[in-house]
């Protein structure tokens, strides 16, 4: 492994070793006698399906995300489909969704015969707009999912708006941004995923309150809908063998709920700690040509589910080769836009097949090591390695 040299030419302190893109393992060392008396119990309970922590989970994240019922359920694209099922939408209909996003927020909207239509997104904060929405609004239109992508709220006091207007369904693909909060023009704080009808998450193990393996939940404060999102989730029943409707099969193991009822109450610290390493990024990013550093949406909080920087003038791929030669792991979130991807070539309603916001952003973002578990000198390799990269 080369070891990158400063411009006056010295050689740089020792790199820092074993960089992770996120870092479970630490995370884990720091409440480990916690975690492990949590999942023993579950064990020696033998409660495996619906037990007590899958309860106390759903309590806490209810009270958590200041809305009146979660359901948990098996994983977030689980969740994102049976948030469209419950909606009693027809074949055909047209679901709004970025085109700038993980593949799972329109999966779930092909898979039912639904129409994904795809819209670009906003250069500077990476997400869509009631703006870039309102012209893709047509006759079928039934919903809109705006996913808070990398970490902050969509803007979202006008799609509500724009919602209402055009009798639109809102879900929150909130899979990147549990514990963000956004501020309504009446000065009022609300968690993302309690922002429209329907909120969705992933408890996957990257993800900021990620479990030991898979997990997702749905939230709601309608208690029709909460009915009928428990009722899918399960095997379409009320009454057990009396099924009402086709529904899945989709819940929270015992084992995941006890891990996440550990992280849930570390969940803002977490979020804090993310911040100090995205304000260590940005300062030290801030002045590079060629570079910009993330824009924070004015009336968000930014959780930093990912920091992702814009390359321009076609270097981003090298600028990815350079870190991984100094041992420093980046991703591209995302390389390829939906409109793009072999599965969905002529399923978008409005048969998009180019965005200029999503096309340029797929090969200019690069995504940098975040997590809660960094220390001074690890950011500092980092930075320094970037700037290298561009003096
Ligand atoms: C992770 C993620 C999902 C899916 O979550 P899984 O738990 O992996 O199924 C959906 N949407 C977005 C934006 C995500 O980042």
């Amino acid at each position: 492994m080369a070891t990158p040299t400063a411009a006056d030419g010295r050689a740089q302190l020792p790199p820092v070793s074993n960089i992770q893109m996120v870092d479970l393992k630490a995370q884990y060392r720091a409440m480990q006698e916690e975690v492990d008396a949590a999942v023993l119990d579950v064990i020696r309970s033998g409660a495996f399906i619906n037990g007590p922590a899958v309860k106390q989970f759903q309590a806490g994240l209810e009270a958590y995300l200041r809305c009146d019922h979660v359901i948990p359920c098996a994983n977030g694209t689980d969740a994102l489909q049976i948030a469209m099922m419950a909606l009693g939408l027809e074949p055909g209909d047209e679901v709004i969704v970025p085109a700038f996003t993980y593949v799972a927020t329109a999966e779930v909207i092909a898979l039912l015969r639904l129409s994904p239509v795809m819209v670009d997104v906003d250069p500077r904060t990476f997400n869509i707009t009631a703006e870039l929405i309102e012209p893709a609004i047509t006759e079928r239109t039934k919903a809109i999912v705006p996913v808070h992508l990398f970490g902050q709220s969509c803007d979202m006091e006008p799609i509500r708006a724009l919602a209402r207007k055009h009798n639109l369904f809102v879900v929150e693909d909130n899979a990147q941004a549990i514990g963000a909060e956004y501020t309504f023009s009446d000065g009022s704080k609300h968690r993302t995923g309690t922002l429209g009808d329907i909120g969705c998450t992933s408890f996957y193990p990257s993800k900021n309150l990620g479990a030991y393996g898979d997990g997702g939940a749905i939230n709601t404060d309608s208690d029709e809908l909460a009915a009928k999102l428990r009722m899918v989730a399960n095997h379409g029943q009320n009454r057990r063998y009396y099924h009402d409707v086709v529904g899945c099969n989709s819940r929270l193991d015992s084992i995941q709920a006890a891990v996440l009822n550990c992280k849930l109450k570390r969940l803002d610290d977490y979020g804090a700690r993310r911040n100090a390493a995205a304000d260590h990024y940005d300062q030290a990013l801030a002045d590079i040509e060629g570079l910009l550093t993330p824009a924070r949406q004015p009336n968000s909080t930014h959780v930093f589910h990912q920091y992702t920087l814009r390359v321009d003038g076609g270097r981003r791929d090298a600028l990815q080769e350079h870190l991984k030669t100094a041992g420093i792991p980046s991703m591209i979130y995302y390389p390829v836009p939906l409109y793009d991807q072999n599965a969905f070539r002529g399923t978008a309603a409005n048969e998009v097949n180019f965005l200029p916001t999503t096309d340029m952003l797929c090969k200019e973002v690069i995504s940098l090591p975040m997590h809660s578990e960094f220390d001074e000198p690890t950011l500092e390799f980092i930075t320094d390695t970037v700037r290298a990269f561009f003096a």
